[in-house]
């Protein structure tokens, strides 16, 4: 292969350190039009919303000046309670028209009359907050928003499923960020200690594999492998191997990254009879795409009591930039208990760690314990999302609440579906599709493809000859199309992971039609060397 990159070299990469020598791969002929379908980065956003921001601005400053009028200009003091809504209502009336009034109008009568909370005190947290002018009180999440963010999590996520109690949420940068508190607090208050196992669903979004193997956490990695002739789906025999008590915690993506399939209402239910056996068993579940699933349930639904869930507003509402997030725990959870059951000589430990902050550490709720522990406990009082993130992140939940005829999912889910038929149109394989199928991401697996076009001793021929990661370089040399390996997501196949949410359609096609090529050309190179080596097929 004519590449200067040593495959060797690059193996032990994360799929994204890996996607820059793919770039430079592919971007090295100047001239060149290249394709990257690596990132999960979406190239839609949910505009709306964030007029409503623009307005809620525009709102609050008004609110600024006029409580510090006497002050030089450029000078403004903190919105005002008293009235605050009588004001609100002047101020969109006379802007009625104007893009994101009625969006914010609609949204406080929604949070009045639908949700029964204070419409007044909900247009003072929003301005306050939009302003940025005080630090995060409460420091977990501001109050109104956090019950209205928990609306749109209970919609999304939990849905019809019998559910009995409250959770609560902690506003974080992203769902990056929840993965990274997450794993410091488990660790710092010994609910994982080094050497403990942890399964992880595979194939799994990369870092979920590196972190655990850091020196700080030293855990043990036990694989519960999808299966990819049945549609990535978990089976039974994989998820009971979470019924070995030293599994102390199970970490998944649902719906997966990167096969991008959400799990079968048979597997959730079978989940859940596992917990009955292993009530002490910690579930992570990072549903970041659910919102794109048909008839999404989390695990949290299932198992609250044993699982915190991880939900970001990046992908759905093409908010990476903005870095919103939340952790949620039920009220009433394992993680609380199994903190409480430490032996004392670890409490006393904790006690200590905690005691700056509160004076009752041991009843320190975990995910109080999650926004210490983010900084650093010490510098707990500076803690918490910033608040016109809070403001965003409240207006991106209230544009999906008041949604009911789903007309945002149904264009999010059309998007990326086209784009996956897209990919197909060229190539004489038609793909698969289950109602289990997400589609925000599609794996491209050489063998899977091959075989539906070739015979299998060219197949194993293929297989046997490709080095790792080889065809991707193949790929980004001859068509400047750059994929994900989809090996460094835990799986060890020759698949790439493409991104369905960040090219044009017609991207799509070229991006299938550049691995028919390459396909063909190693079917030519195939039949070339059984030639010249006078084997018969
Ligand atoms: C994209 C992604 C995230 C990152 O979310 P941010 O909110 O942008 O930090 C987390 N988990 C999975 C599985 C993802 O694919």
């Amino acid at each position: 292969m004519d590449t200067t990159i040593d495959l060797k070299q690059v193996a032990d990469l994360s799929p994204f350190e890996l996607k820059d020598f793919l770039i430079k791969t592919a971007s090295r002929k100047c001239e060149c039009y290249m394709l990257n379908a690596g990132r999960g980065n979406p190239n839609f956003l949910a505009t709306e919303p964030r007029y409503g921001f623009l307005r809620f601005l525009e709102f609050a400053l008004a609110e600024s000046e006029r409580s510090f009028s006497y002050m030089p200009e450029g000078v403004g003091g903190f919105p005002d309670k008293e009235e605050i809504e009588r004001r609100f209502d002047i101020f969109t009336d006379g802007r009625m028209g104007q893009p994101g009034i009625a969006f914010i109008r609609n949204a406080v009568s929604y949070v009045r009359d639908q949700l029964g909370l204070p419409a007044g005190e909900f247009i003072y947290e929003m301005s306050e907050g939009i302003l940025g002018c005080m630090y995060p009180v409460p420091d977990r999440m501001l109050r109104l928003s956090e019950k209205i963010v928990a609306q749109y999590i209970r919609k999304e996520m939990i849905a019809s499923e019998p559910f009995t109690g409250g959770f609560d949420l902690f506003a974080v940068e992203g769902g990056t960020a929840a993965m990274s508190y997450i794993f410091t607090t488990l660790k710092e208050n010994k609910l994982l200690r080094p050497g403990d196992s942890i399964a992880l669903g595979m194939p799994i979004f990369s870092p979920y594999i590196d972190i655990p193997k850091l020196h700080d956490y030293d855990l043990k990695e036990v694989a519960i492998n999808a299966d990819r002739d049945r549609g990535w789906q978990y089976p039974d025999k994989e998820l009971d191997k979470l019924l070995d008590p030293s599994v102390k915690a199970f970490f998944l993506v649902n719906p997966s990254n990167p096969p991008s399939v959400r799990m079968s209402d048979k597997s959730l239910r079978h989940l859940g009879e596992i917990v009955k056996k292993r009530p002490d068993l910690i579930i992570l579940t990072d549903d970041v795409y659910g919102t794109f699933a048909d008839n999404f349930t989390s695990i949290f639904a299932v198992c609250p009591q044993n699982t915190i869930l991880v939900y970001s507003f990046s992908k759905y509402f093409g908010a990476t930039g903005w870095r919103l997030g939340v952790i949620a725990t039920h009220e009433d959870n394992i993680l609380d208990r199994a903190i409480a059951a430490l032996p004392e000589e670890s409490l006393k430990e904790l006690d200590q760690r905690y005691t700056s902050i509160s004076t009752d550490p041991r009843h320190m709720k975990f995910i109080d314990r999650l926004v210490a522990d983010s900084r650093t406990v010490a510098l707990n009082h500076t803690a918490g999302l910033s608040t016109p993130a809070q403001v965003q992140m409240v207006l991106l939940a209230l544009f999906a609440l008041m949604d009911e005829a789903e007309a945002y999912k149904t264009a999010m889910k059309r998007v990326i579906r086209r784009r996956k038929a897209a990919l197909y149109r060229h190539v004489p394989v038609r793909p698969t599709q289950s109602p289990e199928d997400v589609d925000y991401y599609h794996v491209l697996d050489m063998e899977v493809l091959g075989r539906q076009m070739y015979e299998q001793a060219f197949i194993d021929w293929l297989i046997a000859k490709l080095k790792p990661n080889e065809f991707l370089f193949a790929l980004a040399e001859k068509a400047q199309v750059v994929l994900l390996p989809e090996a460094g997501f835990g799986d060890p196949h020759h698949a790439a992971r493409v991104s369905l949410a960040n090219l044009k359609e017609t991207d799509y096609a070229r991006i299938g039609c550049s691995l028919y090529d390459l396909m063909q050309d190693y079917y030519e190179e195939y039949k070339k060397s059984g030639k010249e080596a006078g084997t018969a097929e």
